[in-house]
């Protein structure tokens, strides 16, 4: 319940990305307003750091373009309806598809905003097992999916992420990541550039690769451009170097790494002679870096974004992993570590998983495999336009915009509007939820609390975070996880409370009995006498603290976390720096680090074959690019971030500009993919590396039919989406290639 004071301040952690920094909110809760946002010096974590998207928060709760009735598309444009006819229309109408055509005629997009709300996240996921379709798109497929496959075969799990101890290392090395501006991805460290300065303060380096000199490349000692899609090249390389000079020393690892001689051999053919064309770095600053990197106390290497868009993304993804454990620099402090999450998901686990399924469910029109129940987007439209009988007709959006954030939205466009009937869980009337039939509007961050669930696997600290609701909902809206119920509800004929139940049941049976947790010798019988009768994430959030590493057991006399106990605490709870966990963490089958799995050795062979020709393509390549005021789609809407000059533009080399006749000033081109064509306006710079462009993604407003007024007045871009090709991609995991997209340029 919100409290009655009229204005007062709250606490509550940043939802927009994962640093998840420390707020401090002045809020009148009679007017239903935020008087101010700024950063919470007292937070352990930020320590008073914030980015200017900090402001997102207010900017949302007053937007007026934000939808708050449930809406219904008609041939006139959109029409408010009541909740009851909406939720029992896209019950009927989902439940017809289902009943007609089996669970997998209905596809699904995931935002990325799902994944920083606790209560959306947990009831997606639940009404996802319960939609039982393997035509599951998110936004982690779009650009994270090959990290997920190469946790799974190293580790066990696909959730289980290294991260890079970045304040106790000596020697940072970043490929395709730029965590000046995005504070960090796979990495929830608030305040990236203290950091890195404390770190070269201390005397430590800091080498950035990237095809950009991007704002962390700018505050590093050393830059070296990279050629868009080459990491695995590079990293083959690297790890040739380390047997050659007799450089491997796992340390303790080896007693539960197998398989360092396999990779010995797989790395014979990648000298850095042999790969310095195609990477465009030298086969002495290849060395060097090597030498640099193994002659370190503490050394890590990190690769994000770039790392996993590209034509060998989940190669790469798995020999970041490979360098680190090579080099004794995996499971140790200042190395890639394990979170230890208070709420137990990343905990030991009494039985191992099963090895990874892989491709025993494919996509119907090109055989992509699906893993870990998840289909890459690349493949998205597709299954609804082109798999005759077996195609999708139905579709679900949850707080995502594929037509901007996915490749070839054209093509998704209108593939959408050959469906049967669509649904969108959503608060825009933007690019995507125009093709919807029924749009279902949710609350927004300050009307529910959240927990950062999902950023405390992540973070360089171990940390726990609870953020209180602070105004009563909109009384048109509903939480996610309330209409995600009624919807499950209606297609399957049963009270949402029952599903409720099941949810419950399945949380207690997932949370309980854990090795060395407070949950351990619980029964769920027991816990439930303990918890909340109240439905909802929170009593969800409280069985999992409770029975987690840090619990009271469910003792109220213990000492130990609750979730009374949490919220009583207004700033992140510091539970210390990340600790050594393996070999007890491990998920794997033999409960080892399996290093080479037969789908990594033969993806080999493919780089090997494309080892001499990838460095004499002369063709241009577009790049993404991150920018401090953008959140992936989602904050375009929002005049405090929006304000400025225009953003969305193309960054093209000095060379590049002059062979296509473009003056240094820059100008309008146009640019066109096998899949699209653009007209933008180019920026002439030596930040980008000759033989590539770059274009930030998220743009491409303006379109008829949507209701996003800043955004289509004040930064409406273009979509760069139209021109990543869905067909060209990471063969092992069917992610797109964003990094490295072939394309002409030329003056408009
Ligand atoms: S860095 Fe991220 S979490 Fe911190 S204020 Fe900015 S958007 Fe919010």
């Amino acid at each position: 319940m919100v409290e009655a004071n009229p204005i007062e301040t709250v606490h509550r952690s940043c939802p927009i990305c994962e640093a998840s920094c420390g707020l401090k909110l002045e809020v009148d809760r009679n007017a239903n307003k935020v008087l101010s946002i700024r950063g919470d010096e007292a937070d352990p974590r930020s320590q008073g750091y914030v980015c200017p998207k900090s402001q997102a928060m207010k900017a949302i709760h007053e937007d007026p373009d934000r939808i708050r009735h449930p809406l219904r598309r008609t041939e006139d444009g959109f029409e408010e309806i009541s909740w009851e006819e909406a939720l029992d229309e896209v019950g009927k109408r989902l439940k017809e598809i289902r009943d007609a055509h089996g669970p997998d005629a209905i596809g699904s997009y995931i935002g990325n905003p799902t994944g920083h709300n606790f209560g959306a996240m947990l009831y997606t996921a639940f009404f996802m097992e319960a939609l039982g379709s393997y035509r599951a798109f998110n936004g982690g497929s779009v650009d994270q999916f090959p990290k997920n496959i190469s946790c799974s075969l190293l580790y066990g799990d696909p959730w289980l992420f290294p991260i890079p101890d970045i304040d106790r290392t000596d020697f940072l090395v970043i490929l395709g990541a730029n965590p000046l501006v995005s504070q960090g991805s796979l990495l929830s460290a608030p305040n990236t550039k203290a950091r890195f300065h404390a770190h070269r303060e201390k005397g430590g380096k800091i080498i950035v690769i990237d095809p950009r000199r991007t704002e962390t490349a700018e505050a590093a000692d050393a830059h070296l451009f990279i050629k868009p899609g080459s990491d695995a090249f590079l990293l083959f390389a690297f790890v040739h170097v380390l047997f050659e000079e007799n450089l491997v020393a796992p340390g303790r690892l080896e007693e539960f790494v197998h398989g360092i001689d396999r990779v010995r051999e797989l790395a014979e053919p990648f000298a850095p002679e042999q790969v310095a064309e195609a990477t465009g770095i030298s086969a002495d600053a290849i060395r060097s870096l090597v030498r640099d990197f193994s002659t370190a106390e503490h050394a890590v290497l990190y690769g994000r974004f770039g790392t996993c868009t590209q034509e060998f993304g989940t190669l790469t993804s798995w020999l970041v992993d490979v360098v680190n454990m090579l080099t004794g620099n995996f499971d140790r402090p200042g190395g890639l570590m394990f979170a230890r999450a208070a709420t137990g998901q990343t905990e030991p686990v009494a039985v191992p998983n099963p090895e990874m399924a892989y491709g025993e469910n494919r996509s119907a029109v090109r055989g992509v495999p699906v893993i870990d129940k998840q289909m890459p987007v690349a493949v998205m439209a597709e299954e609804i336009d082109s798999a005759g009988e077996d195609r999708v007709r139905g579709f679900i959006t949850i707080a995502g915009n594929p037509i901007l954030s996915t490749p070839n939205g054209e093509r998704l466009g209108k593939a959408f509007e050959q469906l049967d009937f669509m649904v969108a869980i959503d608060i825009y009337l933007n690019e995507t939820t125009r093709h919807a039939d029924i749009i279902l509007p949710t609350t927004t961050h300050l009307e529910h609390s959240n927990y950062d669930f999902l950023f405390s696997t992540t973070s360089v600290r171990n940390m726990a975070r609870f953020s209180p609701q602070v105004f009563e909902a909109d009384p048109n809206t509903r939480h996610h996880w309330q209409l995600l119920l009624e919807v499950a509800a209606r297609m399957n004929g049963i009270p949402w409370e029952t599903l409720d139940d099941m949810m419950l049941a399945g949380m207690l049976a997932t949370f309980l009995g854990k090795p060395d947790t407070a949950g351990e010798e619980l029964s769920p019988e027991q816990v439930r006498e303990k918890i909340s009768d109240e439905r909802g994430p929170e009593r969800l959030l409280d069985l999992m603290l409770r029975a987690g590493p840090h619990g009271d057991g469910f003792d109220d006399d213990a000492e130990g976390l609750s979730l009374k106990k949490l919220a009583e605490i207004p700033h992140a709870l510091d539970l210390g720096p990340l600790e050594p966990r393996l070999p007890a963490l491990l998920r794997t089958p033999n409960r080892c680090i399996n290093l080479v799995s037969p789908m990594l050795a033969k993806d080999t062979e493919r780089l090997l074959a494309a080892r001499d020709g990838y460095g004499r393509r002369n063709e241009l390549v577009l790049v993404g690019r991150r920018q401090l005021n953008n959140m992936n789609s989602w904050l375009h809407n929002l005049k405090p971030l929006a304000k400025g000059k225009a953003r969305c533009t193309l960054l093209i080399h000095p060379i590049d500009a002059e062979r296509v006749g473009l003056p240094a000033a820059g100008g309008l081109v146009c640019i066109q993919s096998r899949t699209g064509k653009l007209e933008v306006q180019a920026e002439v710079s030596d930040e980008i590396m000759p033989g590539v462009v770059s274009l930030p993604h998220g743009y491409g407003h303006g379109v008829k039919g949507t209701k996003l007024s800043v955004a289509s007045s004040l930064q409406p871009g273009v979509n760069t989406n139209l021109l990543a090709d869905e067909m060209l991609i990471d063969e092992l995991s069917g992610t797109s290639v964003l990094c490295g997209i072939p394309v002409q340029v030329s003056v408009a």
